[in-house]
C-alpha cells in the first residue's frame, strides 16, 4: 500500500457537536457547536436562491462582490482582505503557506480544536500553553515560549472553549514584543460578542504591525455556519499568500451571495448579537445564583470545568434535553441558545 505521509496519521480526529437526539414529547436543543439560534437575517435566503437556480455556473472566484463588501465595512483595501470557506479553512492556508517540517506554532491550550489538526496537518510543530485556571491565554508564557523556530502565533480570543477574551491593552504589548517573523494571528471568531472595556481592537494593531493577522466568520454571529464563509484581514502580502494557497473556487456562488446579503444586513444583526449577550447575562446570573463560576464568558458560550464530573453533566443535560459539548476528562462547552434553553440550563444547575 502507498502510505500516507507520517504525520497525516498524526492528525487528531475533529470532534464536531454532537445533533440532538430526537425525543418524544421534548423539544431538544442543540448547545453543542455554538450556533446561531436565529434564522438567516433578512433577505439572505432569496439572496441564497437566486444564486442556487446559477448552479451551472462556477462561483466567481476572485469573490469580487463580497470582498467589496468586506473592504467598505472593515475600512481596509480589499488587497488586504483574504476570504475562505470559513475560518477554519484560513488557518490551514496560513499554515500551508508560512509553516513547513520543523517550524513550530504556538498557541493555548485548551483552545479551539482545529488548531492542533490544521498544525499536524501542515507537518508543523504545535507548541502548547497551559490557560490559566481562569480559562484566560498566559501571554507572559505565550511570549517565552516563542523561539528562532516559531513562525506563529495564534491567539484565541474569545477562547474557545473557555469563553474570556483578551485585552486590547495587553495584546498591544504582547505584538509590540513578537520578533517580526512571527505572524500574530488573532482569531476574533466571536469578536461581535464582546462586552468589556479596552476591549480587543485588532484593525488598530494591524495598522501599526504587518505582522498581525485577523480571522473572522460569518459562522457565529452572523448564523452562516452551514455556508462555509470566513476571512483574513492582514498586511497586502500576507492576504495575497492566503489567497494563493486556497483551492480554486471554494467559496460557493450561494455562500458569496448569502454573505453580502448578511453584510448588508447590519441592523438587525446587532439587534440579534444584543439579544444574545442579553441572554448571555441572564445565564451568568443563574449560573452564579446556582453557586457554580464559570470564566468569564465573552463569546456566545459558556465553560464548565467539570474534570471528572464530565459524563454525569452531559447525561443530565441530555436528560433536559440539552445537547452540549463535553471535552472528556476537562469540562463542558455549552451555548447560548434560544430563551427556554437557557432557562433549561440555569434549572439544570441548581439541581445539580
Ligand atoms: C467557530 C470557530 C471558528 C470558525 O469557524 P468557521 O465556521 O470555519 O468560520 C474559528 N475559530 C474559532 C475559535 C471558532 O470557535
Amino acid at each position: 500500500m502507498v502510505e500516507p505521509l507520517p504525520h497525516v496519521r498524526e492528525i487528531p480526529p475533529y470532534v464536531p457537536g454532537k445533533p440532538p437526539a430526537p425525543r418524544p414529547g421534548v423539544t431538544v436543543f442543540k448547545l453543542s457547536s455554538n450556533e446561531n439560534p436565529y434564522p438567516p437575517l433578512p433577505g439572505v435566503v432569496e439572496a441564497a436562491e437566486r444564486a442556487v437556480a446559477q448552479m451551472n455556473r462556477y462561483p466567481d472566484m476572485g469573490c469580487a462582490d463580497l470582498y467589496d463588501a468586506l473592504a467598505e465595512r472593515l475600512g481596509f483595501p480589499v488587497e488586504q482582505i483574504a476570504a475562505a470557506t470559513g475560518s477554519v479553512a484560513l488557518i490551514y492556508h496560513l499554515l500551508t503557506a508560512y509553516c513547513g517540517p520543523g517550524d513550530e506554532v504556538v498557541h493555548a491550550w485548551r483552545s479551539f480544536e482545529a488548531y492542533p489538526i490544521a498544525v499536524t496537518a501542515a507537518g508543523a510543530t504545535g507548541v502548547t500553553v497551559p490557560v490559566t485556571e481562569d480559562g484566560r491565554h498566559d501571554l507572559p508564557a505565550m511570549r517565552a515560549a516563542i523561539t528562532e523556530r516559531t513562525r506563529v502565533l495564534m491567539l484565541c480570543t474569545p477562547n474557545n472553549p473557555t469563553g474570556p477574551a483578551l485585552r486590547h491593552s495587553e495584546v498591544a504589548e504582547l505584538v509590540a514584543s513578537v520578533p517580526e517573523h512571527v505572524l500574530v494571528v488573532l482569531d476574533e471568531a466571536y469578536h461581535e460578542f464582546v462586552r468589556m472595556d479596552d476591549a480587543l481592537d485588532a484593525p488598530a494593531l494591524l495598522r501599526r504591525h504587518p505582522n498581525v493577522v485577523l480571522f473572522r466568520t460569518l459562522s457565529k454571529a452572523y448564523g452562516l455556519a452551514g455556508l462555509r464563509v470566513g476571512y483574513a484581514v492582514a498586511a497586502p502580502e500576507v492576504a495575497g499568500a492566503l489567497r494563493a494557497v486556497s483551492l480554486p473556487f471554494g467559496v460557493s456562488a450561494v455562500a458569496q451571495a448569502a454573505a453580502v446579503a448578511s453584510l448588508a444586513a447590519e441592523d438587525e444583526l446587532m439587534k440579534r448579537v444584543e439579544a444574545l449577550v442579553a441572554e448571555r447575562d441572564r445565564v451568568v446570573a443563574g449560573i452564579a445564583d446556582a453557586g457554580w463560576s464559570v470564566p468569564e464568558p465573552q463569546g456566545n458560550f459558556v465553560w464548565f470545568a467539570t474534570g471528572e464530573r464530565t459524563p454525569a453533566f452531559v447525561a443530565a443535560a441530555e436528560e433536559a434535553g440539552l445537547t452540549v459539548r463535553p471535552f472528556a476528562g476537562e469540562g463542558v462547552r455549552v451555548t447560548i441558545g434560544e430563551p427556554e434553553a437557557n432557562d433549561r440550563l440555569v434549572a439544570l444547575l441548581r439541581d445539580l
